[in-house]
C-alpha cells in the first residue's frame, strides 16, 4: 500500500486492539478513509465495523464524530474504548448540563479523538465551541440504514445528520456504515447524506461462522426448553414477535428453573436497563426479548439466536440472527417457524399506519421470508443471493437444508390421508378440526357435523392429537394445504395438493431430529479463564466481554503463554489491556493448564 499512513494505521492496531492484521474486509475500507475519500462501508454484522473509523480516527488529526442511533450502549462502546486506551467520550441525553459542559471543553482541549453523539444532538451551535479549538476530521455514521425509509429501521433523527455537516466551516470526511443495505437503501446513504464520489465498499454477506436453519411445525415451546437446557454455558438470544409472547416464553423458561431475562418496550426503562445489563454482564446467559432488544449490541460472544417466531422480512432476520457470533465464533441461528408467523407479521402490516404502496412494498418483503422458511434449498445461499450477491455456492454444508438434505422422510401416505380429510369436509373448517376428526375423536361438534360418518374419520387413531396437528401445520408450512386469512382460519388444499391424491407426486419432509440431551462436561481451562473474567468485569464494573472476548480466550487456551511477552501474541491482547490482566490470566494458565 502507498499511502504512508497505513502502516501507522497497522501499529495502532496491534499496539490498542492486540490484533496483528486487518481483516481482508476492512483494509480497502480503511486505505479509503485514509486516503481522504467519502466512504460508505456495508458489512455483515461482526465483520469489524467499528474499527474501520476507530483507527482513522487515531490517525486524523482533530476529532471524528461517531453518530450512532443508541444512547444506552454509547456508554458501553466508550468504556470499551477507553479499557482499550482509546480518547472517546459520548455527547447525549442522559448527560446532565454541568456533565456536557465538561465534557465539551475537554474535547475543545483536544483530549479526545473520536466522539460519539447521538443525532438529536447534532446542532452546530452546541458544537460551535469546540469547532474553534479542534477540527472534525471526519464524521463516522454508524448503522446509516437508518436514514432511509427502506430500510427496517428508519430514523428522522438521521435527516439532520447532512444539514449538519453542511454547516461546519471545513466540510469533514464522511464515512456511512451498515450492516444491511438492498440496492435503494444504499441509494438513500450516499443522497441523504450528500456524499461526495463515494467509495463503496460492500463485504460479502456470508457470515461462514453462522449455522442457519429453519424449523416447521416444531412444538417450540419443548425444543426452546430443551436447547436452553442443552446449552447451559452458552450465551443466547430468544426473540418472539410480540410482548406477549415474549412474556410466555420467559415464564416458560422460568418455570423450568431456567435463569433467563426479557426485554420488551412494555416494560419500564429501569426493568429494560436491568435485563440488559444482566446480559451484556453476564448474569445471565440468556434473554428472551423483542426486535426492540439488540441494534448496536456489540456483545461478542453470543452463541446463538432463536426466533420463536418468524420475523417480518429478512433484512431484519439477518441482522437479528446475525447478533450470534460475532467474535468469529461459531453461532447457531434457528428459526421455528409455525404458520401463525406469517399472519402475525401480516396483521403487523396491515394495521401499521404506512400508506398503501408501502404496506404493499412490506407484503413483499415478508413473503420472501415465508419464502426462506420454506426453501428446501441451501439457507445460506437464500439470503446471501437475497442481499443481491450472486456468486453464492448453492451448497453450503452449514445450514440445516444442507446438513438435512439426505435425510428426507416420505411421508406421501400421512399426506393423503390428510389432504383427503380435508377434501370430504369441504375445505370449510380449521386445523382442529380436522385434527379431531382423523384422530377419531368423540367430540360433540365432531359428531353434530356427522364428521364420524366419514371414510377419514379416525385413520390417524394410533397417533396424538398433538402429532397429527404438527402434521398437517407442516403440510400448511410446505404449501400443500393453505390457511385462510381470517380470524378463524380455514384449511384449504393448494394445487400440489391434488396432485399427491391423485397419486401423481410424492411428498418428502426433512424432519427435524430430536436434541439428545447433554451429560455436563467437566469443567476445562477455558471456564476457568470464563470464571476469572467474570470476577475481573464484576469488579471493574464493565462487561466481560470488553475485558476479554470469547476468541481471545479462546486463543489463550491455544497459545498457552508462559510469559507476559508471549501473551502478546494472544489475538485481542494489546498492550493496555496486557498490562491491566495479563498477570491474572497468566496466573490461572499456569494453575490449571
Ligand atoms: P461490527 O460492528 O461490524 O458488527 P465489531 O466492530 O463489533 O463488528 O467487531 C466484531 C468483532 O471482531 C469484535 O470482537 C472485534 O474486536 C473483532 N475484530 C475486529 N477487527 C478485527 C481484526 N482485524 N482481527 C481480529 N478481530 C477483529
Amino acid at each position: 500500500m502507498d499511502n504512508p499512513y497505513f502502516e501507522q494505521a497497522r501499529n495502532l492496531l496491534r499496539k490498542f486492539y492486540g490484533y496483528r492484521s486487518f481483516r481482508p474486509a476492512q483494509t480497502p475500507v480503511i486505505e479509503s478513509l485514509l486516503a481522504g475519500q467519502d466512504t460508505v462501508a456495508i458489512m455483515p454484522t461482526g465483520a469489524g465495523k467499528s474499527i474501520c473509523f476507530q483507527i482513522p480516527a487515531m490517525v486524523f488529526p482533530g476529532i471524528t464524530l461517531v453518530i450512532s442511533p443508541l444512547i444506552s450502549l454509547m456508554k458501553d462502546q466508550v468504556d470499551a474504548l477507553a479499557e482499550q486506551g482509546i480518547p472517546a467520550t459520548y455527547i447525549n441525553s442522559t448527560l446532565s448540563l454541568a456533565e456536557s459542559d465538561t465534557r465539551l471543553n475537554a474535547i475543545a482541549a483536544g483530549r479526545f479523538k473520536l466522539v460519539y453523539v447521538a443525532p438529536e444532538r447534532l446542532d452546530t451551535s452546541y458544537f460551535q465551541y469546540i469547532i474553534e479549538h479542534q477540527p472534525i476530521s471526519m464524521v463516522a455514521v454508524d448503522e446509516a440504514h437508518c436514514l432511509s425509509q427502506w430500510g427496517h429501521d428508519f430514523r428522522p433523527s438521521y435527516r439532520q445528520i447532512a444539514p449538519f455537516i453542511a454547516g461546519l466551516p471545513r466540510r469533514p470526511l464522511v464515512a456511512a456504515f451498515t450492516a444491511t443495505a438492498t440496492p435503494e437503501v444504499k441509494d438513500d446513504i450516499i443522497s441523504l447524506l450528500a456524499l461526495r464520489n463515494p467509495q463503496v465498499h460492500v463485504t460479502g454477506f456470508d457470515r461462514p461462522n453462522l449455522y442457519f436453519e429453519v424449523r416447521r411445525g416444531e412444538d417450540k415451546k419443548k425444543f426452546i426448553v430443551s436447547y436452553v437446557r442443552n446449552h447451559p454455558d452458552e450465551t443466547g438470544i430468544i426473540y418472539a414477535a410480540t410482548r406477549k409472547e415474549v412474556d410466555k416464553v420467559y415464564e416458560l423458561l422460568q418455570k423450568k428453573k431456567l435463569a433467563v431475562g426479557r426485554y420488551h418496550a412494555g416494560m419500564t426503562e429501569k426493568q429494560r436497563t436491568k435485563a440488559q445489563d444482566d446480559f451484556l454482564y453476564d448474569n445471565i446467559q440468556v434473554i428472551v426479548a423483542t426486535n426492540a432488544f439488540g441494534m448496536g449490541i456489540d456483545k461478542s460472544n453470543v452463541r446463538y439466536v432463536i426466533h420463536y417466531n418468524m420475523p417480518k422480512n429478512i433484512e431484519a432476520y439477518y441482522q437479528e440472527a446475525g447478533r450470534a457470533g460475532r467474535d468469529g465464533e461459531p453461532g447457531t441461528c434457528i428459526l421455528l417457524y409455525s404458520p401463525q408467523d406469517t399472519m402475525t407479521q401480516k396483521y403487523l402490516i396491515d394495521v401499521s399506519i404506512e400508506d398503501e404502496q408501502r404496506k404493499a412494498h412490506n407484503l413483499g418483503r415478508l413473503q420472501k421470508m415465508v419464502d426462506y422458511c420454506h426453501t428446501p434449498e441451501c439457507l445460506r445461499h437464500f439470503i446471501i443471493h437475497y442481499f443481491g450477491d450472486t456468486s453464492a455456492p448453492e451448497i453450503c454444508d452449514n445450514c440445516g437444508n444442507c446438513k438435512a438434505g439426505l435425510e428426507r422422510v416420505d411421508v406421501t401416505i400421512d399426506a393423503q390421508k390428510v389432504f383427503s380429510c380435508v377434501y370430504r369436509m369441504r375445505e370449510r373448517f380449521g386445523l382442529t378440526l380436522v385434527a379431531q376428526v382423523l384422530k377419531g375423536s368423540s367430540d360433540k361438534r365432531v359428531r353434530e357435523l356427522h364428521f364420524d360418518e366419514l371414510s377419514t374419520y379416525g385413520l390417524m387413531k394410533e397417533r396424538s392429537l398433538a402429532d397429527i396437528k404438527l402434521l398437517i401445520q407442516r403440510f400448511v408450512a410446505t404449501d400443500y394445504l393453505a390457511l385462510t386469512e381470517s380470524q378463524y382460519p380455514v384449511l384449504t388444499l393448494q394445487p400440489s395438493a391434488y396432485a399427491v391424491l391423485k397419486g401423481q407426486e410424492k411428498v418428502y419432509q426433512a424432519l427435524p431430529k430430536a436434541e439428545p440431551e447433554k451429560a455436563p462436561a467437566a469443567p476445562e481451562l477455558f471456564d476457568y479463564l470464563r470464571t476469572l473474567r467474570k470476577e475481573i468485569a464484576a469488579r471493574d464494573h464493565i462487561p466481560p466481554y470488553v475485558v476479554f472476548s470469547d476468541a481471545t480466550l479462546r486463543d489463550m487456551c491455544l497459545v498457552q503463554p508462559d510469559t507476559l511477552d508471549e501473551m502478546l501474541n494472544v489475538k485481542g491482547i494489546g498492550e493496555l489491556k496486557l498490562e491491566k490482566y495479563g498477570a491474572a490470566f497468566l496466573q490461572c494458565i499456569k494453575e490449571h493448564k
